[in-house]
């Protein structure tokens, strides 16, 4: 009797704490694991461990997709996971900006089907691991080159990374014209030059009229290489990123002045030279560079001015911006080449810059100085009756004139 009263007092506490587990089965919770009763205590305080090391795990795998997330959000890199049939797993948003793809929407679907490229269907096929492939893909308005290559890791998964090489692409095609427009300037006056010493040299005996105007020609393409070199040098110093602008008080009157007398100089009587300095401003900026940049568009006004023709050199105050200008009625340009005049080599009449000793690049020097020193560009053209460029300074770099000093003026400023 008694057996059987404890027999169903054991019952009632098992099936009570069942229920109480069943109960909790229904709705899994850490925070209402029953508390039970004799052994089920242990048992269930056994599944609340178990349930809060479950729950710290997931809280740290949690951490941890987070970050791995974040790092490829912040990639400068497209980064694709490639799984089972080049099926795409995973992709960052570098790639979705790059191959056009869409995470969510595209998971699962292979590759191919959304980068259709023949030479990359081939590189992929090919198993071409490791190489990279160069893919231009269009995007919106314009069209980005990419670096593509596939690594393999893990059970036949793969990741496919892609570069904007965009940028490198232009510097190397921009260099390369360089160095052939550069050999093409040089080749010219070294072919004339040779030819000359040739000639001289197979002569048995030397004429001294032709020998003085071989001589002649030859010094002239001499300097013209000499020029040449100059501006390209000059170039580079202003494009060195070791050369930071070395700022000091400039005298610009002073400095339009002198620069009116070398125009009068190269101009040699041919054309009508006026000066207009309206501003006793000075400038914030460096002496040299202005005086290469101002020189340059002071020998253009001239170059591409017919003789009689008149040339205006300016410096005045527009709105609180100083201004340096100089206008002339020469030849003019067509709308259509304005753009690209401060482009290196560009020149609309190529015949008539190396008549007149240019080398295409004083523009290019022009643009530099001007940008070192904030400033912009301003040219007004019409074809037939003559230009103005006219440069704006920022109103920051304008300094109120100084009494005395003078900023010394070396050797002329323009020398073709
Ligand atoms: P260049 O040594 O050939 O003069 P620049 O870089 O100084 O090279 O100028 C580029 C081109 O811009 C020139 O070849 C010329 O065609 C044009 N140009 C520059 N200034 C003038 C101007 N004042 N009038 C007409 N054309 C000009």
């Amino acid at each position: 009797m008694v057996l059987s009263a404890l027999l169903m007092t054991l019952l009632a506490h098992h099936l009570f704490n069942l229920s109480a587990l069943y109960r909790w089965l229904q709705n899994q919770r850490l925070g209402n694991v029953p508390v039970g009763t004799g052994a089920w205590e242990y048992v269930f305080s056994h599944i609340r461990r178990m349930l809060k090391r479950h729950e710290q795990n997931e809280v740290r795998l949690n951490e941890a997709l987070s970050r791995f997330q974040q790092a490829g959000a912040a990639l400068p890199d497209a980064v694709v996971i490639l799984g089972e049939g080049d099926r795409i797993e995973w992709c960052n948003p570098k790639a979705e900006e790059y191959f056009g793809l869409e995470n969510k929407r595209d998971r699962g679907q292979q590759i191919t089907y959304i980068l259709r490229q023949p030479q990359f269907v081939a590189h992929l096929a090919a198993g071409q691991v490791g190489e990279s492939l160069v893919l231009r893909v269009s995007r919106e308005r314009d069209e980005i080159v990419l670096s593509v290559q596939l690594v393999p890791f893990g059970d036949r998964q793969k990741l496919l990374l892609g570069r904007d090489i965009t940028r490198w692409e232009r510097l190397e095609t921009t260099r390369r014209d360089f160095v052939a427009n550069v050999s093409h300037e040089l080749r010219t006056p070294l072919t004339v030059v040779g030819g000359f010493l040739e000639t001289l040299g197979d002569m048995k005996e030397p004429d001294p009229e032709m020998t003085q105007r071989s001589i002649m020609l030859m010094a002239q393409q001499t300097s013209r290489m000499v020029r040449l070199v100059e501006d390209l040098l000059t170039l580079s110093r202003l494009e060195s990123t070791q050369n930071p602008l070395r700022e000091e008080d400039v005298n610009i009157p002073e400095l339009v002045k002198a620069l009116h007398q070398d125009a009068i100089a190269l101009s040699a009587g041919r054309h009508k030279l006026r000066v207009s300095v309206e501003s006793n401003d000075w400038l914030k900026g460096n002496t040299e560079e202005l005086r290469s940049a101002f020189g340059n568009l002071i020998s253009n006004a001239v170059r591409y001015t017919p003789d009689k023709g008149e040339v205006e050199i300016r410096w005045e105050n527009r709105d609180g911006h100083p201004v340096f200008a100089v206008r002339d009625t020469g030849i003019g340009i067509e709308p259509q080449h304005i753009d690209r005049l401060t482009e290196r080599f560009y020149r609309v009449d190529r015949s008539r810059s190396r008549e007149t000793g240019g080398t295409g690049l004083g523009l290019a020097i022009v643009k530099h100085v001007l940008n070192r020193h904030q400033a912009r560009l301003d040219v007004q053209s019409s074809l037939g009756s003559g230009s103005t460029f006219a440069v704006i300074f920022p109103e920051t770099r304008r300094l109120p004139p100084k009494a005395a000093a003078l900023t010394p003026v070396q050797e002329p400023a323009i020398s073709r």
